[in-house]
């Protein structure tokens, strides 16, 4: 297949296409506008790949989002661009709304219009996957509730309410003009290449630095993380496979409390990187609560019965096995951390393309 991801260069888009130039034979055009979260430099072990291109748009930009697919002939949209970090829409909205529901509807027509001259033939067999998150589901407080595909939308952040408008206009072009779409709802996901704004790297990035390790509150929000890897493979499943007009939770079975997850990485880094800042006993010593973050829902788990039912995926992560592999690369690549942290990834672009 001819794949255009959307948000490529993000932390689940690069993570996607490396899968599929790794471990497939599908061609993908990376269409990517290339904010503060994408990092090209994600990429770099699949960037010389004769079967993947790399277009710098915005999804909004439907004039050229159209000259994309007129000239890539795509098989499939698999669209992850989206504004994402849930502390960034609390402190400004309008560009999650501006990507997140603008650009998705832009992303729609523009699609609409390649999709309905197509052949009748490519026409049944196109295919159109949001990735979308659990949030749009709002919170749990029962311990043995869980979010399934029918449990009703409640977001509670400008973040989630932007991700679950999205949802809505794509089930809409679904059902009013017979666009072949397909959802899915993922948990929290981890893994290398997460940006170091992220809970997880950011907690392995500060203990390295003896900074502290801040947690929202008393830490007891519960969240199901999935491997990012695992993630990718449940995509293709989906996008391939699928049923046209379905939505598929996607989570780990793996519930942990903030704080089990950051005390779960400091007692990997004392294994993994022994030699500890000067003057520190224990990485578990720079942990700090910080005032709670506005609206932070409680607990999130996901019912991924239905995508393991129906196409037969199941991670093949544990959040032990899982967390593991994650702080060791974090070890391995501090180049591409510093390089996040101090901008030089945005600066190369700029010049590259200067
Ligand atoms: P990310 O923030 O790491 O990456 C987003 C990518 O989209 C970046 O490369 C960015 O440059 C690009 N982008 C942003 N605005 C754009 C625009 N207007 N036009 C084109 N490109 C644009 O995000 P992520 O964590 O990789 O998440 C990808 C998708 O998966 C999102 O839709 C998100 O809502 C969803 N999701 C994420 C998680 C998670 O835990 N990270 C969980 C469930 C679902």
């Amino acid at each position: 297949m001819r794949i255009l991801v959307s948000g490529g260069a993000g932390f689940i888009g690069s993570a996607l296409i490396r899968y599929l130039l790794s471990d497939t034979e599908h061609e993908v055009l990376n269409l990517d506008k290339l904010t503060y979260a994408g990092n090209l430099e994600s990429l770099a072990s699949v960037e010389s790949s004769p079967r993947y291109s790399f277009l710098q748009a915005d999804i909004a930009d439907q004039a050229k989002v159209s000259r994309a697919l007129a000239a890539f002939e795509p098989d499939a949209i698999m669209h992850l661009a989206a504004e994402s970090h849930v502390d960034r829409s609390i402190d400004g909205p309008s560009a999650f709304i501006q990507t997140n529901v603008v650009g998705t509807y832009a992303l729609l027509e523009a699609t609409r219009a390649y999709w309905s001259k197509l052949p009748n033939a490519r026409q049944q067999a196109f295919r159109f996957h949001h990735i979308s998150t659990d949030e749009v589901y709002g919170d749990l407080h029962d311990v043995d509730e869980l979010f399934t595909e029918n449990t009703p939308y409640a977001p509670s952040s400008p973040y989630s309410a932007s991700k679950a408008a999205s949802d809505h206009l794509v089930r809409a072009w679904h059902r009013t003009y017979g666009l072949p779409a397909l959802l899915t709802n993922c948990s929290n996901n981890y893994g290398p290449f997460h940006f170091p704004e992220k809970l997880i790297p950011l907690v392995i990035l500060n203990a390295l630095e003896g900074k502290l390790l801040p947690v929202y509150g008393d830490g007891s929000q519960i969240r199901d993380w999935l491997f990012v890897e695992d993630h990718a493979r449940a995509l293709l499943k989906v996008v391939t496979e699928g049923r046209v007009g379905e939505t598929y939770n996607i989570g780990g079975h793996n519930e942990q409390k903030n704080i089990e997850v950051v005390r779960a990485i400091c007692a990997l880094l004392e294994e993994l990187a022994p030699n500890k800042p000067a003057g520190l006993a224990r990485y578990e010593d720079l942990i700090t609560f910080v005032k709670d973050r506005p609206g932070h829902d409680q607990r999130y788990a996901i019912d991924a019965s239905k995508i393991q039912r129906e196409l037969g995926w199941v991670p093949k992560e544990t959040f032990t096995s899982g967390l593991r592999k994650t702080v060791q690369w974090y070890l391995d690549n501090l180049d591409w951390c510093r390089h996040v942290q101090d901008g030089s990834y945005q600066r190369e672009r700029l010049g590259a393309s200067a």
